[in-house]
């Protein structure tokens, strides 16, 4: 691999030696023609893998017509989508942006103006909800902080997966709760089985609006539409990115139609959210994502989880995740980012997040037998 150095980016990513030229579904290809084995999709991004002929398609021939128009028009396609996600979700309307950081931007603007005067909103230790201010002040990481105080005030923190303590915060000033139904970039934290319907109960008896980060977990990722599913519980509001247009910038907000009755004209806005290109790709997933890929990933994902416990790996102290998002903790002694370092010498792309931990998001197409590749490559990078 050889080593390129970045000279007009500004310093915010740490990026491996490698450059992908071209995809195709489980597979990627650098410059110099060798092959990886995608087991990262971009972050939690491209579900569906590189090129999926459909998804091409319906972005080809939006480009073809019509690029660009504004929010001010109608549009069908934005439409059809929004009530797709409202079906899945079972709630009622949708705003569309461009990214999961202005998802919560406007959640959190949503919650406030419902809220109608009542501002304060709870959000766990460890969580990650984006980079902007006010996602930002919701991320309840002292690490992500440094150097960008003054954060938004009204965001306060409870520990994760403990609901009590969400009591003892709340006051007249509290008007929601956001949490993540797996904590992705701190390390794949899946709570107990209870917790999202006990933290449920906890704002339907004060009246606290409950703002579920579906951004990593959702668009099947999990195996279901939504991770929260699992809970059998509805949200007030659910944030969307990441799979839902399989690549190309979308966010989104879905939420019930109280808090689209708190909601103006003029109270909140994007000039590309939902932009025809998007939809256009966005408007074929939630088709292909029927209960049989959705059973699909829960086997695939259970199927990785079945060959690293069968393989007793020492230097593994703990696997977790729901379909195929899957975190492998590692032994303390070894270093994370050197594991990963190695996969991608050896030619497989595999993410990390929290303290020490291996972060797989493979594509829903996964196959058992780019399972078992993955598996004898770790057991050599292992060695
Ligand atoms: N929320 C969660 C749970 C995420 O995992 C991320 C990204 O990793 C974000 C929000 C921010 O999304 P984006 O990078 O699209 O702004």
């Amino acid at each position: 691999m050889s080593h390129k150095k970045t000279t007009y980016h500004v310093n915010t990513y740490n990026r491996f030696p490698v450059e992908f030229i071209k995809g195709n579904g489980a597979y990627l290809f650098d410059s110099e023609g060798n092959k990886y084995l995608d087991f990262l999709s971009g972050i939690a991004v491209t579900g569906f893998g590189h090129n999926h002929p459909l998804l091409v398609d319906a972005a080809k021939k939006q480009i073809d017509n019509l690029w660009h128009v504004s929010n001010l028009f109608e549009s069908t396609p934005q439409e059809e989508l929004a009530k797709k996600l409202a079906n899945i979700s079972s709630l009622d309307k949708v705003f569309f942006c461009n990214s999961g950081t202005e998802a919560n931007e406007a959640a959190i603007k949503f919650a406030r103006k419902f809220g109608n005067g009542r501002s304060t909103i709870i959000a766990a230790n460890g969580s990650f909800h984006g980079r902007t201010m006010g996602s930002l002040s919701a991320s309840m990481q002292e690490k992500l902080w440094e150097g960008f105080k003054p954060l938004t005030p009204g965001f306060i923190s409870v520990p994760y997966n403990d609901p009590e303590s969400i009591k003892n915060k709340i006051d007249n000033s509290t008007v929601a709760v956001i949490i993540e139904p797996i904590q992705g970039e701190s390390g794949i934290i899946v709570p107990d089985e209870d917790y999202l319907q006990k933290v449920r109960n906890i704002c339907d008896k004060n009246n606290l609006l409950l703002i579920i980060d579906e951004i990593q977990t959702g668009m099947g990722r999990t195996g279901k539409h939504f991770a929260h599913q699992y809970s059998n519980i509805v949200p007030d509001i659910i944030t969307v990115a990441k799979g839902i247009a399989n690549g190309i910038p979308l966010g989104a907000v879905i939420c019930s139609e109280k808090i689209n009755e708190a909601i103006t004209p003029g109270n909140h806005g994007s000039t590309f959210g939902g932009n025809p290109i998007a939809i256009s790709v966005a408007n074929k997933i939630p088709d292909l994502l029927d209960n049989k890929l959705l059973s699909q990933i829960v086997k695939q994902g259970n199927y990785i989880k079945q060959k690293l416990t069968h393989e007793n790996f020492s230097q593994i102290s703990e696997i977790r995740g729901k379909g195929l998002m899957i975190g492998i903790e590692l032994d303390k002694e070894i270093n994370v980012k050197d594991i990963a370092s190695e996969l991608l010498q050896n030619k497989i792309i595999v993410g990390t997040a929290g303290n020490n931990v291996l972060r797989l998001l493979p594509p829903f197409i996964i196959t058992n037998e780019q399972v078992d590749f993955f598996i004898e490559t770790l057991k050599i990078v292992f060695k």
